[in-house]
């Protein structure tokens, strides 16, 4: 039987840039150890009393269809969350709660784009942004940043592309780049947001990450809140991957739509997972940056590391759990280098290209292993990439 388009070309074909990681994986299962960082995925679980009270939850009863826009008590908790966090004036009424972040930017694709509608993107970008946008019927449509500005993107490159558009797709702190958008960038966004009369889908789910300057929120700047769709989980800020809970922020009229629509599509998130959100947020923003310490740690490990040579370049992070890395010294493409690098040392990174054409000649190290072990994967990291350097310009 035929397959629809939707479902068939999702991906836009061609290699989806999972090829390393996969062959890592196959590697392992044959018995070869091999350094992972490829994976945004803590090295921590869920914590004992978040799971805790997730079984409380569950045993008290708490196991049948929960309320599809979300329980009261974590619509509540997400909008008190959110007002602290960005002085914005949030009640339930702009939140609806949905399985994982990835849910929520289907969701608010959906409300935003009619299928056709041209959707903007920055690139480098998370690896399934374009297929969501696909998956509404939107056509995606990727807006180039740069290295030599850190990855920050330039208001006058996204209205170069922004006539006809519906909407655009930001995600600050950044996953790959680790870039987080000063408010420069965000009010240049803002503006032609406004002059282009686009929808801003704001991903913050790294938003408890922050390891240089400050999180803004861009749905908190003048005459934003109408337009912006805020993105965010608990995946990230709590270790809750496996959970699946996160939100959509927006207008009231537009999640009223989107809980219309997660009744045909997700029928709400599990009251137990619920239960247990609201106890992991009641922690406060200490517990927070208990799960984020790890990469605030590496990402410090990394610096001094990366100073003690001069072939790999390092794009500052100043959030999330990533590392962009510039290995265009080498030679090499990020494709090749993180082949190379798995066959001659067993180490595993993304390469650069997996995120868009923007971080071509770039590899991602995620800093989601023990700080020791990764110090070590970085220091061979180097070596294989100078005697890589010697290689092409002895
Ligand atoms: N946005 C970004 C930028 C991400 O990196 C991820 C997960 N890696 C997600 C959204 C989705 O996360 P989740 O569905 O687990 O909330």
């Amino acid at each position: 039987m035929a397959l629809s388009k939707r479902i068939t070309t999702l991906t836009g074909g061609g290699s989806d840039g999972w090829d390393v990681f996969l062959r890592a994986r196959k590697m392992i299962a044959q018995g070869t150890p091999v350094t992972e960082l490829t994976i945004g995925e803590h090295d921590i679980r869920t914590a004992a009393p978040i799971l805790q009270a997730m079984h409380k939850s569950a045993i008290g009863g708490h196991t049948g269809y929960a309320m599809v826009p979300g329980t009261d008590a974590l619509r509540d908790t997400v909008a008190r969350r959110t007002m602290e966090r960005t002085g914005v004036r949030t009640t339930r009424d702009n939140v609806l709660i949905t399985p994982g972040g990835q849910s929520a930017l289907f969701a608010a694709h959906s409300a935003a784009c009619d299928p056709g509608d041209t959707a903007l993107y920055l690139d480098p970008y998370y690896a399934t942004y374009p297929g969501t946008l696909r998956g509404v019927g939107a056509i995606p449509r990727a807006v180039q940043t740069r290295a030599e500005d850190a990855f920050q993107p330039r208001a006058r490159d996204i209205e170069a592309a922004a006539a006809g558009a519906r909407s655009l797709l930001i995600n600050s702190p950044n996953n790959p780049t680790g870039t987080v958008y000063s408010q420069a960038t965000l009010q240049g966004i803002a503006d032609v947001c406004k002059a282009h009369d686009l929808w801003l889908i704001s991903d913050e789910v790294y938003d408890s990450q922050i390891w240089e300057g400050a999180h803004i929120s861009p749905r908190s700047l003048s005459g934003m809140a109408e337009r912006t769709l805020v993105i965010g989980s608990m995946s990230k800020s709590h270790a809750m991957t496996g959970s699946r809970c996160g939100w959509v922020i927006g207008p009231e009229d537009a999640i009223e739509h989107m809980i219309t629509f997660a009744t045909h599509t997700t029928y709400g998130v599990p009251g137990f997972v619920q239960d247990a959100s609201v106890f992991a947020l009641e922690q406060g923003p200490a517990f927070e940056e208990e799960v984020g310490a790890p990469f605030r740690r590496r990402r410090s490990i990394a610096q001094k590391v990366l100073e003690g040579q001069n072939t790999v370049g390092l794009i500052p992070a100043q959030g999330a759990m990533y590392l962009m890395l510039d290995i265009r010294a080498t030679g090499l493409s990020g494709d090749d280098f993180a082949n190379a690098l798995l066959d001659a040392e067993h180490i595993a990174v993304m390469p650069g290209e997996s995120f868009g054409a923007s971080a071509a000649g770039h590899i991602r190290v995620a800093m989601t292993i023990d700080d020791t072990v990764f110090e070590a994967a970085l220091k061979t990291l180097c070596r294989f990439a100078e005697a890589r350097q010697m290689a092409v310009s002895p």
